[in-house]
C-alpha cells in the first residue's frame, strides 16, 4: 500500500527532508521525499498501520522551524525499489511556497564554533540544516544550493559527505561550508590599497587575523563596517562617548537612537531591565533588536553604555549576536580571540548615510561607506536581498513589531479569504510592500523611506524578486491615494488594474487581518502622522466605521494648518505656532518661543493667513508634536516623532495621577469634529503656571485617551458596533495604548491591536492588499470571497 503526500507551508530550508527520511526509516517505509517549487512531496509504501503512524508523526514531530499549512494525501502507486531516498529537487511550473527567513546560529553550531578540535573552530560561516542564511541568499526556488549565492562555492569532500549523510545534522544544509571550501572574511582599512590574500587552508592564526584586527580596532575606538547577513552594519564601542559622537557626526544622525549588540544576556542584564518574555525574544531564532528599559547607571556597574547611544530616551534597542561572525567579534572567553579583548557592548547600526538603504555589496560598501568607516570587515558570500534588523518590543507578554524584517520576513500572514494575485505597494515612509495569492499575504522586508533613488531601486528590486520567488503575477495593484507618492506613481506606470486605497482605511483593515478577522464592520481608531484624505486634506486623527470594502469617517480632529507642510514635521514649534494662530491664541511669551526670532514668527503667521504651503490637517501625530513643543520638550525633531517620543518619556511617571483637560465635540452631518481650542488653552495656562513637562504631558495623554474612548461610546451608540481596531503610528505610544485599551475593555469593548505586523506604515500594505481584493470582488462579483 502506498501514499502520496504533498506538504505545503514553511518546509524548505528547515531540515524537513532529513526529518521525513528519519521518520520513514523508523517506520520501515520504502519510498522517497523531494523538494519541489510547490512544497515537499513524499511517496511512502509499507504496512498500512505504519503508514498511518508515519502520517500522524509527520505533523506532531515536525522540526521546530517548520510550519505545515496543509497536507494533501492521495493513493500512490506501489514501489518495487527497497529503501527510502531523498530525490533531486523539481521545479514545478507556477508552483510556489512560503520561504524561511534567515535563522540565527543554533546552539550546536555555536558549540562547534568554539571547540578547538572541531574542523570549523572559529569559522565565521558555520551553519547547519537548522540555522544560517536563507532569505538573503535565495535567488530562486526550490531552495537548493545552486539557487543560492552559495553556488559559487563548490563543496569540499568532507562537506559533501556531511551534506549527503542522512544521519548528519548538515544533511542537505544548503549553505554548508568550512574553512577549506567556503567563504572567508578579510579586513580592509579605508586607506589601504592592498587587499589581504586568500586566508584559506592556512593556520588558525591567519584565518582569524581579520577578526582579531577588527576586535582591536573596535577596542581602540575606531568605527568598523561589518558585512552581516542582510547588509552592512557600522560598529563601534558603545561605552566610548567620543567614538559614538564621531559616528553620529559622520552619519549625520544627531539623536536617532542606535541599537547595540552585546556579548551575552548577562551583559544586557547589567544595563537594562529584562523580563522573561524579552529574554526569550533576545535569545530566540529571529534575534531581533528588542527595546528594553534602561537601568540607571551606577559607578559600580561592570558595563556601560554611553548616554549618546540613545539620548533622552528611557529605552535601549539591544540584540544578541546572530551570526557566527558576530559571535567571533564579541566573544569574551575563547583563548585565541582573547588575545585581542573587545568591548562587550558594540553599537551596531545599519551602515548608510541618513536616508539611503543599507549597503550590501562589497564594492558598493567600500565606495559609499569609506567616509563613515575606518575599516571594513568584508566577506565574499554575496547578499542577494538586503534585509535590515527587525525591531520589536514586548507589550503585556506579546511581541509588538516596530520594524518587521530580518528573521521574520517573508513569513506570510494567513488570510481569511482566497486572494487574487495582488501587489500592494505600501506607504512612502517605512515602506514594505505586500504580495497576495491563495490564502497568503507575503509582507516584504523593510524597504525604508521612499525619498531617494537608492530606496526606489531597492523597492523595485524587492518586488521583482519576491513576485518571482512566490510566482505572483499581479492582477491588481493597490496603492495609496496620495498623488505624489513614489509608490502611487509606480502603480500608475504598471499595466495592471490599479486601486487607490485611503491610508487610514488601510491601517484599520491591516489590523483586522493581522488579528485573523474576516470581513465585518467595526470601529477603527486610526491615530497617525500623515495620510491623504478623500477630501484632499491630510488626515491622521480619525475614527472610522470600516469594513474590508469601505469606510465612513465617524469622527476626526478639527482641521488646523501645517505651515511649511511636511517640513513642519522637523520643526514642531512651527506646528504649535500654526495651531495657536489658527485658534486665535496668544502664545508669544511662552518659554519655547524665546529662542525663535520674532521675524520668523511673523513670517509663519503671514504664510498661514495667505494660505501659502499651509495644508490643513487632522493629524493626531502632529497634535502630539505641537503639544510637545508648546510645553518645552523641544523645537526641532532630528528623527521622526522625536518630540512626541521624548514627551512620552517625561510623562510616564505622572500617568497614574494624571487628569484630563477638556475638549469640545461638534456633531455635523459629516460626522463628529473634535475641537482643540479648550485643550490647547488649558495646556498653555498650565505652562504659564509653571507646571512640569511631565505633569502636563501626562494630562495630555489622559485627555487623548478619554477622547478616544468617548468617540467609541458614541460610535457604539449610533451603530451598535462593539469591536474596536487600533492602528496607525501614534499607537507606538505605550502610554496611550495602555490607557485606551484598558479603558475600552473596562467598558466591554472588544479591542484589537497589531500582532504580526507593525502598527506604523510598515504594516500598511497588508491592509491595502486586502481592501483592493474586496473592492474588485464587489465590483465584478466574479471572485468567490470565502470567510473562515
Ligand atoms: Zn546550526
Ligand atoms: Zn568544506
Ligand atoms: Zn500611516
Amino acid at each position: 500500500m502506498a501514499k502520496h503526500i504533498l506538504v505545503k507551508g514553511i518546509v524548505q530550508g528547515v531540515g524537513f527532508r532529513p526529518y521525513v527520511y528519519g521518520l520513514a526509516t523508523r517506520y520501515h517505509l520504502r519510498g522517497w521525499v523531494c523538494n519541489t517549487s510547490g512544497g515537499v512531496e513524499i511517496l511512502v509504501d509499507g504496512q498500512s498501520d505504519a503508514l498511518e503512524q508515519f502520517i500522524q508523526s509527520l505533523q506532531l514531530e515536525k522540526p521546530s522551524l517548520a510550519t505545515i499549512d496543509s497536507l494533501e494525501i492521495s493513493e500512490g502507486s506501489s514501489l518495487t525499489s527497497p529503501g527510502f531516498e531523498i530525490r533531486e529537487s523539481q521545479d514545478v511550473y507556477g508552483a510556489y511556497q512560503p520561504l524561511s527567513a534567515d535563522i540565527a546560529i543554533c546552539p550546536e553550531c555555536e558549540r562547534e564554533l568554539f571547540a578547538p578540535n572541531d574542523r570549523r573552530y572559529l569559522y565565521p560561516f558555520i551553519n547547519c540544516a537548522h540555522c544560517g542564511p536563507r532569505f538573503t541568499i535565495i535567488k530562486n526556488i526550490p531552495y537548493d544550493r545552486p539557487n543560492t549565492t552559495m553556488a559559487n562555492f563548490p563543496m569540499c569532500d568532507r562537506c559533501r559527505s556531511e551534506y549527503g549523510d542522512p544521519l548528519d545534522r548538515r544533511f542537505h544544509a544548503q549553505p554548508i561550508a568550512c574553512p577549506h571550501c567556503g567563504p572567508f572574511v578579510e579586513l580592509r582599512e579605508t586607506h589601504s590599497q592592498f587587499p589581504t590574500t586568500d586566508p584559506r587552508i592556512s593556520s588558525i592564526e591567519i584565518r582569524t587575523s581579520a577578526i582579531l584586527k577588527a576586535r582591536r580596532l573596535l577596542r581602540e575606538g575606531y568605527i568598523v563596517a561589518i558585512k552581516g547577513l542582510g547588509g552592512f552594519h557600522l560598529a563601534c564601542d558603545a561605552s566610548n562617548p567620543y567614538t559614538v559622537a564621531e559616528l553620529r557626526d559622520r552619519k549625520g544622525r544627531v539623536d536617532t537612537p542606535f541599537a547595540v549588540m552585546t556579548a551575552n544576556l548577562t551583559v544586557i542584564a547589567s544595563v537594562c531591565e529584562m523580563g522573561w518574555e524579552e529574554q526569550r525574544l533576545l535569545a530566540g531564532r529571529a534575534k531581533p533588536i528588542v527595546l528594553l528599559s534602561k537601568k540607571k547607571q551606577t559607578p559600580l556597574q561592570p558595563y556601560r553604555v554611553s548616554e549618546l547611544v540613545a539620548p533622552n530616551l528611557d529605552t535601549l534597542g539591544v540584540m544578541l549576536p546572530y551570526t557566527p561572525l558576530h559571535l567571533l567579534l564579541l566573544n569574551q572567553t575563547d583563548p585565541v580571540l582573547a588575545r585581542e579583548p573587545v568591548p562587550p557592548i558594540l553599537v551596531m547600526t545599519s551602515s548608510n548615510f541618513s536616508e539611503e538603504p543599507i549597503a550590501t555589496e562589497n564594492q558598493d560598501a567600500l565606495r559609499r561607506l569609506s567616509p563613515l568607516a575606518d575599516a571594513f570587515l568584508l566577506h565574499n558570500r554575496e547578499i542577494h536581498i538586503r534585509s535590515e534588523d527587525s525591531v520589536v518590543r514586548v507589550d503585556k507578554g506579546s511581541t509588538v513589531y516596530l520594524r518587521r524584517s530580518s528573521g521574520y520576513a517573508p513569513y506570510p500572514v494567513k488570510l481569511p479569504f482566497e486572494a487574487r494575485p495582488t501587489l500592494a505597494v505600501g506607504s512612502e515612509l517605512k515602506n514594505t510592500f505586500c504580495l497576495t495569492r491563495d490564502r497568503y499575504a507575503f509582507l516584504s522586508h523593510h524597504i525604508g523611506d521612499m525619498d531617494n533613488v537608492e530606496t526606489h531601486a531597492s523597492f523595485e528590486q524587492g518586488i521583482r524578486h519576491l513576485s518571482h520567488i512566490f510566482r505572483v503575477q499581479p492582477e491588481i495593484i493597490a496603492h495609496d491615494l496620495h498623488p505624489h507618492y513614489f509608490t502611487t506613481q509606480y502603480a500608475g506606470r504598471s499595466d495592471v488594474h490599479p486601486i487607490g486605497v485611503q491610508h487610514h482605511h488601510a491601517h484599520i483593515v491591516s489590523c483586522m487581518v493581522d488579528n485573523g478577522l474576516d470581513d465585518r464592520r467595526l470601529i477603527g481608531l486610526s491615530f497617525d502622522g500623515t495620510g491623504y484624505g478623500t477630501d484632499g486634506m491630510t488626515w491622521g486623527g480619525e475614527a472610522l466605521i470600516a469594513s474590508f470594502v469601505n469606510f465612513e469617517r465617524f469622527a476626526h480632529l478639527e482641521y488646523l494648518p501645517l505651515p511649511g507642510s511636511d517640513a513642519a514635521i522637523r520643526f514642531p514649534w512651527r506646528i504649535a505656532v500654526g495651531y495657536a494662530h489658527a485658534l486665535g491664541m496668544d502664545i508669544d511669551e511662552l518659554p519655547f518661543l524665546q529662542t525663535v526670532e520674532k521675524q520668523a514668527l511673523q513670517a509663519l503667521r503671514r504664510q498661514i493667513d495667505r494660505e501659502i504651503s499651509s495644508p490643513l490637517t487632522s493629524s493626531m501625530g502632529r497634535l502630539f508634536d505641537a503639544v510637545a513643543s508648546l510645553i518645552g520638550v523641544r523645537n526641532e525633531s532630528t528623527y521622526e516623532a522625536q518630540a512626541a517620543i521624548e514627551m512620552e518619556v517625561w510623562s510616564k511617571p505622572y500617568v497614574p495621577t494624571s487628569q484630563p483637560y477638556t475638549y469640545s465635540v461638534e456633531k455635523t452631518v459629516h460626522g463628529i469634529t473634535i475641537h482643540l481650542h479648550e485643550l490647547l488653552q488649558s495646556i498653555v495656562e498650565d505652562v504659564r503656571a509653571g507646571k512640569s513637562i511631565g505633569r502636563i504631558g501626562a494630562n495630555f495623554h489622559r485627555t487623548i485617551a478619554d477622547m478616544a474612548i468617548d468617540v467609541c461610546h458614541r460610535a457604539r451608540a449610533s451603530t451598535g458596533l462593539n469591536e474596536v481596531a487600533l492602528s496607525g503610528g501614534v499607537w507606538q505610544n505605550q502610554i496611550l495604548l495602555d490607557l485606551v485599551r484598558d479603558g475600552l475593555r473596562q467598558k466591554n469593548f472588544v479591542v484589537y491591536f497589531h500582532k504580526q505586523v507593525p502598527t506604523n506604515d510598515g504594516g500598511l500594505s497588508l491592509g491595502q492588499a486586502v481592501i483592493a481584493n474586496h473592492v474588485i470582488a464587489k465590483r465584478f462579483s466574479t471572485v468567490h470571497v470565502l470567510s473562515v
